[in-house]
């Protein structure tokens, strides 16, 4: 369990919840703001963009993170922008974050490089791993609805507020997007908060569990 785990970092508590049921939809299609034309695949894609310069963090990376995981997942987990370990190894969710993140896909029974894939909405770290700029979102953005159009999931996890605000166009607070299910693009889109937040705040892995719980039974749910 994640609650375990963390008790074993020493961060943590304990609470319950019960996930609501809902619909399954699948559409697919090109989505607004990918890249025109589209890429043949996700290789091709990652290998043109690897020495993008479109903005000023192309300068101070490393590697660019481009994502991870399976090109054919139903889930697709996006999180805000690689952190320095992502940046040395050039993968999506290898620090700290990334371990919890493993644990709480396994705990409902995922497997990391098979079921899901992992991307950021940013593709490069930002210095000190300061928040992104709204004007680095934009810039990377086609980026990520070309991944997202090539991979076609039929569910998206936003891992916290950025990821959230820049999938679904909205400033709402996480205490209010949390553990919802939205309807977006024909796809599910799942909110949860990121898992650096359970690091910081252990007491509340339990909303993490409950929500890779939801996210289970949303995939099992699927046609
Ligand atoms: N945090 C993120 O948002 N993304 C990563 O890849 C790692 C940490």
């Amino acid at each position: 369990m994640a609650r375990e785990y963390l008790k074993s970092l020493e961060l943590f508590e304990d609470s319950l919840y019960l996930p609501p049921t809902v619909k399954k939809t699948r559409r697919k299609h090109v989505l607004p703001g990918s890249l025109e034309p589209l890429p043949k695949n996700l290789e091709t894609f990652e290998r043109s963009i690897l020495n993008c310069a479109n903005c000023p963090l192309g300068k101070s990376r490393e590697h660019i993170v481009f994502g991870d995981g399976s090109p054919k997942a139903r889930i697709v987990f996006v999180g805000e922008a690689p952190g320095a370990e992502e940046d040395k190894q050039g993968k999506p969710f290898v620090g700290a974050a990334g371990k919890l993140l493993n644990k709480l896909l396994e705990d409902v029974g995922f497997v990391r490089e098979q079921d899901v894939y992992i991307c950021n909405v940013l593709k490069c770290r930002p210095p000190g791993n300061r928040d992104p700029l709204p004007s680095e979102v934009e810039t990377c953005s086609p980026y990520l609805m070309t991944q997202l159009s090539l991979i076609n999931p039929d569910i998206i996890v936003c891992l916290g507020r950025h990821a959230a605000h820049a999938l679904l166009g909205v400033d709402s607070a996480m205490k209010d997007l949390r553990g919802r299910v939205l309807p977006w693009q024909g796809m599910q889109v799942l909110v949860t908060y990121h898992p650096a937040y359970y690091l910081r705040n252990m007491g509340n892995v339990h909303f993490g569990e409950e929500d890779f719980r939801l996210l289970r039974t949303l995939y099992d749910g699927l046609a």
